[in-house]
């Protein structure tokens, strides 16, 4: 599958941003970690992108590592809402400031959307005691593949 080439550069930019603030060196490991999790359907676990690392001969302790950092970074994101399924999942974060995704209660499946109506709406409406930074619209409900199974 092909990198999805605008994802991956502002993944890279975010943690080439981040490594320099904190005095940290740029690996190449580190770089194909980042760019497996690219490459991966969103949200993914880390046993996933274990997987996708393999070829590489890249060790679990590096991608466990990598995951960590790039949590910090602000690159992936954990999806807590599978918390209670017991594997934990992470997805990257997006280049919007409203971050919008369905949910499908059956499966579990996280498809990120784009609706430019709702991110008007949602920027244009100002707070009083509250600047804010970053927006998520969870939307819950059936997929498309669960829908066809029940027809
Ligand atoms: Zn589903």
């Amino acid at each position: 599958m092909p990198v999805p080439q605008r994802t991956y550069k502002l993944a890279s930019d975010r943690l080439r941003a981040y490594l320099r603030t904190h005095n940290m060196r740029p690996s190449r490991v580190r770089n194909m970690v980042l760019e497996r999790a690219c490459q991966l359907p969103q949200p993914f676990t880390a046993a996933q992108l274990e997987e996708a690392c393999l070829s590489e001969r890249i060790s679990t302790a590096t991608v466990y590592n990598c995951l960590r950092l790039f949590t910090m970074a602000q690159i992936l994101y954990a999806v807590e809402r599978q918390r209670g399924k017991g594997v934990m999942r992470y997805a990257l974060i997006s280049a919007s400031p409203v971050r919008m995704e369905f949910i499908c209660d059956k499966c579990g499946r996280v498809t990120e959307f784009q609706d430019q109506a709702i991110v008007r709406l949602i920027q244009e409406r100002k707070f009083i005691n509250f600047t804010p930074r970053q927006y998520s619209l969870f939307v819950y409900g059936e997929c498309r593949v669960c829908r066809k199974i029940k027809d």
